[in-house]
């Protein structure tokens, strides 16, 4: 969900932006008006995550899925052999890619338990292009909550669902990427935030358009950006910082999660499979006793405006998707849901 006040905002602005007498949509991307939002959105997600100047940010296209050919294009070009971490689902789409440019070694895995958990030793190779994690585990409801030490070789994390949900320190990470839609706005566009020295590292077969170069040099305006859902994102970067910024959600995400796992816990009926130290705060999994009383939550959850609850067709079950943009009042209502739910269905 988007917080309500953003798509207030995005109607009051729809057919007349700040005067300009037309709508984002219709604007070229080579206006004056429309630099100033780019770069406003730039700059907040700068202020917000605290990004270093040596670091590069682009709003690219393709989504997470089109970073996960891109990043081996760019940086697995030196050894043409990466280490990664296999938490789950998106990790294997990301080894899937870079297994067509090089070697690939799985340093560390937690799929001998249905991937519960987060592998806490890792067996790194000392000549790795890159080290790649999945921060947060969408299906699976992991997350790192300490990030594996790899020194000089960068690390590489997907944060497409969990980006802006608690304070990082950019610094340890040669690469950030995220898909806007989880977290950060609507669909269409993907944040990709870069160390400067990483910029450049492509064999020179590589297409113009897949240079992270490219896009670099003409901050995201090599072509025409996905400009309206980079204007949304500014907005929900806006009502972020209006918030308190990222320590003051990493709060709020907090009280949600601990809300819903504690009564999960505490719950005969239903339970969560995921290590406790390794919870996402943004993902929760949780199945009931069997698949019927999870197909009879899942609708009638959906009869009290409790909505897309179904769990990834991976993994079955419930899965809450408690982003940002949920309210604590959001999490508290789902809650009450199922203590009634467990009540009448003993
Ligand atoms: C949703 C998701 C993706 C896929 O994103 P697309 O933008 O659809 O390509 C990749 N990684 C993670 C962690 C995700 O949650």
């Amino acid at each position: 969900m988007l917080p309500e006040q953003v798509l207030a905002k995005a109607a009051s602005e729809m057919l007349d932006y700040r005067g300009t007498g037309m709508s984002v949509m219709e604007m070229s991307h080579r206006t004056k008006t429309y630099e100033a939002i780019i770069e406003n959105a730039e700059a907040l997600l700068r202020k917000l995550m605290n990004i270093p100047e040596n670091y590069s940010v682009m709003f690219l296209q393709g989504g997470a899925s089109q970073q996960f050919a891109m990043i081996p294009m760019n940086l697995m070009t030196k050894n043409k052999k990466i280490d990664v971490i296999n938490t789950g689902t998106w990790s294997k789409k990301a080894m899937a890619e870079a297994k067509l440019a090089g070697t690939v070694n799985v340093a560390a895995s937690s799929e001998d338990k249905n991937f519960s958990y987060i592998p806490k030793s890792y067996n790194f190779s000392p000549d790795a292009d890159y080290v790649h994690i999945t921060s947060n585990n969408t299906i699976e409801g992991t997350r790192f909550a300490n990030f594996p030490e790899t020194g000089e070789i960068p690390l590489v994390a997907d944060f497409s669902s969990n980006i802006l949900s608690e304070e990082v320190d950019v610094s340890k990470f040669g690469l950030i990427y995220a898909g806007a839609q989880k977290n950060l706005g609507p669909a269409g566009v993907t944040i990709v935030i870069i160390r400067n020295d990483l910029i450049g590292r492509h064999d020179e077969k590589t297409p113009i358009f897949f240079r992270y170069e490219t896009h670099a040099k003409e901050k995201s305006l090599y072509n025409t950006p996905p400009s309206y859902s980079i204007y949304i994102v500014g907005l929900v970067l806006e009502w972020l910082d209006q918030l308190g910024g990222v320590k003051a959600i990493e709060a709020i995400n907090k009280e949600k999660a601990a809300l819903l796992y504690d009564y999960i816990d505490s719950s005969e009926m239903f339970s969560c499979p995921v290590n406790k130290e390794d919870r996402s705060l943004m993902n929760v999994p949780f199945t009931a006793f069997n698949d019927e009383l999870n197909d009879k939550f899942i609708k009638e959850a959906e009869k009290h405006g409790l909505s897309a609850l179904k769990g990834h067709r991976l993994v079955g079950g419930m899965r809450a998707s408690i982003y940002n943009a949920m309210p604590f009042e959001g999490v508290k209502a789902l809650v009450e849901f199922m203590k009634n739910f467990e009540k009448n269905n003993k």
